[in-house]
């Protein structure tokens, strides 16, 4: 499937602390909801479908912007860490019909053994400090908008660290073995810490008002394919703009790699679109890693574009699991793969493939 290629009119980084405001959209006025928003993610969620034409997209916005996101940087191919589990596949006990996520899809893109082994036989993974760091200041700014506006203070930021840590670790106790020792503890608590101090250069949370934090979408395609993802935050300006923004905790990309970090971000605006007919009118992702920000504002016919791409990967996928056959691609980004000792390239032996994962995977295309 080829992302690169697709039209990204818009697409424009930079160094600023403060983004631009969006017609309609400032950060004075992002969001509409006075109470914080639900921590219940939501299926299919929320955008209001205020008056305006599908697909209308923002009237003189200045291609600029600003906003934060949270994951690890796995998209700068020099510098990726293992990928970790989603939050909906960390905490559904319940498998659920499958769907394709952002991660799955680069997955297959990247390696389809790595993806069989995520997406079908779902081995677990070692955690990584990269990873996991970017999952501890991801929810100290999802929490921090629990609070009360004027409350949104980086010395609140920084208190939030510790219970969120405890509560990480209370969820996944293999965190703990991440670390040789208190000092090696001790330097990337630090590293978090650091990363709070960036976000407050770059947004101030006391003049935000998300309209969802942590949200579940997921949207079935008129072909059957479902699709799934978390959107980080979700911005709603009383005119119905949307502004969909992650915070990654990494670098952001070498230009060369824009286009794929904005990948996930269209998925995203591609599913919001199909769930409420508009298309979101920017996408921004903020890197906590250097202060800098990636914004774009797409426009439908990328959207389509990704649609079709995404049906193509769909017919690789599918047609992998009927053959039961996930060949493997290797990469520089091997050396990021937990799965060596069990891929051929590194003399690995490959397992059986478990029939019940193949047959959960193809429920992504319903009938
Ligand atoms: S190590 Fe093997 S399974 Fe992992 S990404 Fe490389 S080729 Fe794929």
């Amino acid at each position: 499937m080829s992302v690169a290629g697709v039209n990204v009119a818009g697409m424009t980084q930079t160094t600023q602390h403060q983004a631009p405001p969006v017609p309609g959209l400032t950060d004075r006025d992002a969001g509409t909801t006075a109470e914080p928003a639900p921590r219940v993610a939501l299926a299919g969620a929320v955008v209001p479908d205020h008056a305006s034409p599908a697909g209308a997209v923002l009237p003189g916005v200045s291609p600029d912007g600003i906003a934060p996101g949270v994951s690890p940087d796995v998209l700068t191919p020099d510098a990726p860490t293992p990928d970790a589990p989603t939050p909906e596949e960390a905490a559904a006990p319940v498998r659920r019909r499958a769907a394709i996520s952002p991660s799955r899809a680069k997955d297959f893109r990247q390696c389809p053994l790595l993806f069989r082994y995520r997406a079908v036989d779902r081995l677990p993974e070692p955690p990584s400090q990269a990873a996991v760091k970017g999952s501890l200041v991801h929810a100290v700014l999802e929490h921090l908008f629990d609070l009360p506006a004027a409350g949104r203070t980086e010395q609140a930021a920084q208190e939030l660290l510790d219970p969120q840590w405890q509560e990480l670790q209370a969820s996944r106790p293999d965190v703990v073995g991440m670390f040789a020792g208190p000092e090696d503890l001790g330097a990337w608590l630090a590293e978090a810490r650091s990363l709070l101090t960036q976000y407050f250069r770059m947004e101030n949370p006391t003049r935000l008002e998300p309209a969802e934090r942590e949200m579940l979408v997921e949207t079935e395609l008129a072909s059957g394919i479902l699709l799934r993802g978390y959107v980080d935050r979700l911005d709603v300006a009383p005119n119905g703009m949307v502004r969909v923004v992650d915070y990654k905790t990494g670098r952001s990309p070498n230009p060369r790699f824009q286009d794929e970090a904005l990948f996930q971000m269209r998925f995203y605006a591609l599913m919001l679109w199909r769930l409420h007919g508009r298309v979101p009118a920017r996408l921004q992702l903020v890197y906590l890693g250097d202060g800098r920000t990636l914004t774009h504002d797409p426009v439908e016919e990328e959207l389509v574009a990704l649609e079709r791409d995404l049906e193509g990967l769909w017919e690789s996928i599918s047609s992998a699991a009927r053959a039961r056959d996930f060949s493997y691609r290797t990469s520089k980004l091997c050396s990021w793969c937990s799965f060596q000792s069990l891929c051929p390239a590194f003399g690995g032996e490959v397992p059986p493939l478990p029939p019940e994962g193949v047959e959960h995977l193809l429920t992504v295309q319903g009938v």
